[in-house]
């Protein structure tokens, strides 16, 4: 099973895949958590490319696009792939539909292309389910004002900017309700824990 969370800034998907891995650890399953960018080592290098460069060496969008899904090729092969063959349930924080927000709505790169070229960094592997914790930009980005790490690449951009993330993702879900759990990130971290437990816990037949 091949489960990812998704959304914006401070949405808490760190926090609640925590959560799930640890719950499902406890029933004796098998659990993968992963992340993008920077899950393997070309990852962490291509990770440190995308949010590690100072204001003026920022990659240009299309550049990012291709970081982006570089890094996503190499974590698809390496990582998610040879687990799920092994039976694992996969955990990510982020997948393609971080791209289609950021790199398609967010940096107004047209989204088809944006979403052909993650197809084919992937092999055209989807999720089972994606977990969009939703959360308003303002609330989001005053939490993670706090983190240091991403910090200055979050704060770089607009309010505007992390809107159209916000609204790509809503729509991403609302075209395929079936594969998509989508939260009020803004509810207390032990409900959303639970509306998550209860539908991954559904799909494995628990
Ligand atoms: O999920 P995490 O906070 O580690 O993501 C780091 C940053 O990378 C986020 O602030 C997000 O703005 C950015 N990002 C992006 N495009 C993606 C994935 C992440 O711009 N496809």
């Amino acid at each position: 099973l091949f489960v990812v969370f998704e959304g914006g800034e401070g949405a808490g998907k760190s926090t609640q895949l925590t959560v799930l891995a640890e719950r499902l650890r406890g029933q004796g399953r098998d659990v993968v958590v992963t992340r993008e960018p920077g899950a393997t080592a070309v990852g962490e290098r291509i990770r440190s490319l995308l949010l590690g460069a100072p204001g003026s060496d920022v990659p240009s969008p299309r550049a990012e696009a291709l970081l982006y899904a570089a890094d996503r090729a190499h974590h698809v092969a390496t990582v998610v792939r040879p687990a799920l063959v092994q039976g694992a349930v996969v955990i990510s924080d982020r997948y393609v539909d971080s791209s289609l927000a950021y790199q398609g709505a967010g940096r107004t790169l047209p989204v088809d292309e944006v979403s052909w070229l993650s197809s084919w960094a992937t092999g055209g592997l989807k999720p089972d389910l994606v977990v969009l914790l939703d959360v308003d930009p303002r609330t989001g980005l005053s939490r993670v004002a706090a983190r240091a790490e991403a910090a200055d690449h979050v704060e770089a951009e607009s309010v505007a900017f992390h809107e159209r993330v916000r609204y790509a993702f809503l729509d991403l879900a609302a075209a395929d309700p079936k594969r998509y759990l989508v939260l009020d990130a803004s509810r207390p971290v032990e409900e959303i824990a639970e509306q998550v437990a209860r539908r991954v816990e559904e799909m494995l037949g628990a």
